[in-house]
C-alpha cells in the first residue's frame, strides 16, 4: 500500500479500514459502471460515431451532422425519442428554466413533489421575485414535501394536483438539502401514481447528478424529460460546459424553440468545437462517476470512524454522488473545505472562506479547484455557514484523487480536537 509522506499514522489506518470496508460497496459500484458503460458504448457503435463528427462548425451551424448524432446517441443512452444536448445550453439551472418555460404556458401550474427545489431555481420560478421568473408568465407553484426527507408523501401530492397543473417535477439528487437522493425505481413509482392521477401530466426529472448512478435513467421509467448538467457526471469531466434535456419528442421540439427560436429549434446553433469534448466526456462518465460515487462513500466511511454523521451512510446505497458530513462547528467547516482546495490540482495555493451569495441566507464556502470552473463532478466541497454545519463533498475524476483529498480533510478537521477517537 502506497504510504503518503504527508498523512498520519492514525488518519491513513482509518482510511485503510474505512477502504476495507467498503470492498462490497465499490463492487456495485463497479458493476453499474460496468453496465452504463456498455450501454454508452453501444449507443456509439449504432449511431456510427466518426472522427468528422468532431468538426467545429460555427454560426449556424445547419444540418451539423457531429451534433445531430451526439443527441440521437443522448436519445438512445436515456431510451427516449430525443434530445437536446447543447453548449449554448449553460449550465443545469438555464436547462432546467429552459424545459419549465418550454412547456408551461400562462395559467398552468407545477407541483414540486420533491420538496422546494435547488436554490437556483428560486428566481427561475418565482419562489424569490425575479425578472423573467415563470411567475411573471402567471405560471404558478405548489410544493409536496418528501415524507421523513426521504418519500413521496403520495397523499399530499394527489391533494395537490388541480385541472391547472401540467408539470409535476422531481428533484433526484438531495443538492444541498438534508433529504435522501431518490434512485430511478423510486421516481417510477411516483411517475405511475401521478399517471394514475392524470394521464397527461408531464413529469420533469432535475438529473443533476444522478447519471449513471443506477442502472437505470427516469426515462426508463417513464419520466416525460431529464435534465441535467454536463459539467457534472455525463459531461465526464471533459465537457467545458453544456447542458442536456431528453425525452419525449414535442417537448423536445418545444425546449428546441424556446432556445433558439420558433421555426428554428435544433436547426441551428454551431458547436464552436465542443463536440469531441462531448463525446469523449459521455464515453468516461459512467467510469467518473464510479470514482464519484466511491470518493462519496469513503467520506462516509472515513467521517463515521472520526465520530461524525454522514449521509448517506457508508452502508446505505448512493443515489448521487453528494455525501454530507455533519461538522456541527463552523470552524470544521472551513478546515474541510480548506484542506480540499489544498488537495486541488488547479488553484492548491487558495485559501477559500465564506463569502455572502447571492439566493443564501448564510455566508457559504467553497472548495473548487477544477480544471473547469465550477465543475462539482471534479473534487469539490462546500457548505452553507449555518446550524448544524452541514458540508457537502462531491466529484473525483479519479477516486485516488478523492480519498487523498479526504484523508487531507480529515487530517485538517482533527488537528487540535482532543476528543477525537484516534
Ligand atoms: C447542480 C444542480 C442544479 C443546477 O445547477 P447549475 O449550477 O446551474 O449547473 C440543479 N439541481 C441540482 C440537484 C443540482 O445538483
Amino acid at each position: 500500500m502506497f504510504n503518503y509522506p504527508d498523512i498520519s499514522e492514525p488518519i491513513f489506518r482509518l482510511a485503510q479500514e474505512a477502504e476495507d470496508a467498503l470492498q462490497p460497496a465499490f463492487q456495485r459500484i463497479e458493476q453499474i459502471s460496468e453496465a452504463n458503460q456498455y450501454k454508452v458504448l453501444q449507443s456509439f457503435i449504432k449511431n456510427k460515431v466518426s472522427e468528422s463528427d468532431f468538426f467545429a462548425s460555427s454560426g449556424y451551424g445547419y444540418n451539423e451532422l457531429g451534433r445531430e448524432k451526439l443527441e440521437q446517441v443522448y436519445a438512445d443512452i436515456f431510451h427516449t425519442e430525443d434530445a437536446l444536448v447543447r453548449p449554448q445550453i449553460t449550465c443545469g439551472t438555464h436547462a432546467l428554466y429552459l424545459a419549465l418555460s418550454a412547456v408551461l404556458l400562462p395559467g398552468d401550474e407545477i407541483l414540486f413533489i420533491t420538496g422546494k427545489p435547488y436554490d437556483s431555481l428560486e428566481k427561475s420560478i418565482g419562489i424569490t421575485d425575479s425578472p423573467g421568473s415563470l411567475k411573471e408568465h402567471q405560471i404558478t407553484w405548489k410544493i409536496a414535501e418528501l415524507r421523513n426527507g426521504a418519500e413521496f408523501d403520495f397523499d399530499a401530492i394527489r391533494s395537490q394536483i388541480t385541472d391547472r397543473t401540467k408539470v409535476v417535477y422531481i428533484q433526484r439528487s438531495k443538492g444541498y438539502a438534508a433529504r435522501a437522493s431518490l434512485s430511478s425505481e423510486s421516481i417510477g413509482e411516483a411517475i405511475r401514481y401521478v399517471r394514475s392521477i392524470r394521464e397527461n401530466l408531464i413529469t420533469v426529472v432535475d438529473n443533476c447528478y444522478g447519471e449513471f448512478v443506477d442502472l437505470t435513467e427516469p426515462t426508463d421509467h417513464g419520466a416525460d424529460l431529464c435534465v441535467g448538467s454536463l459539467i457534472k457526471n455525463p459531461g465526464g469531466g471533459l465537457a467545458p460546459i453544456g447542458g442536456y434535456i431528453a425525452g419525449r419528442k414535442d417537448l423536445i421540439e418545444r425546449c428546441a424553440f424556446r432556445l433558439t427560436a420558433p421555426g428554428l429549434g435544433k436547426e441551428v446553433g454551431g458547436s464552436l468545437g465542443v463536440l469531441k469534448s462531448f463525446y469523449q466526456g459521455l464515453s468516461l462518465a459512467p467510469s467518473v462517476t464510479a470514482s464519484a460515487l466511491k470518493s462519496a462513500s469513503f467520506a462516509a466511511a472515513l467521517f463515521e470512524r472520526l465520530g461524525f454523521c454522514a449521509s448517506p451512510s457508508s452502508r446505505e446505497v448512493h443515489h448521487c454522488i453528494v455525501e454530507t458530513i455533519t461538522l456541527k462547528d463552523p470552524e470544521l467547516v472551513n478546515r474541510f473545505c480548506q484542506a480540499i482546495q489544498s488537495a486541488s490540482y488547479v488553484d492548491s495555493h487558495v485559501t477559500p472562506v465564506g463569502y455572502d451569495m447571492p439566493g443564501y441566507s448564510d455566508p457559504v464556502i467553497m472548495a473548487s479547484g477544477a480544471f473547469i470552473s465550477g465543475s462539482s463532478i471534479e473534487v469539490s466541497a462546500d457548505g452553507p455557514l449555518r446550524d448544524p454545519y452541514y458540508v457537502f463533498f462531491q466529484g473525483g475524476l479519479t477516486y485516488e484523487h478523492g480519498k487523498y483529498a479526504l484523508m487531507k480533510a480529515a487530517e485538517s478537521v482533527c488537528s487540535n480536537l482532543s476528543e477525537m477517537p484516534l
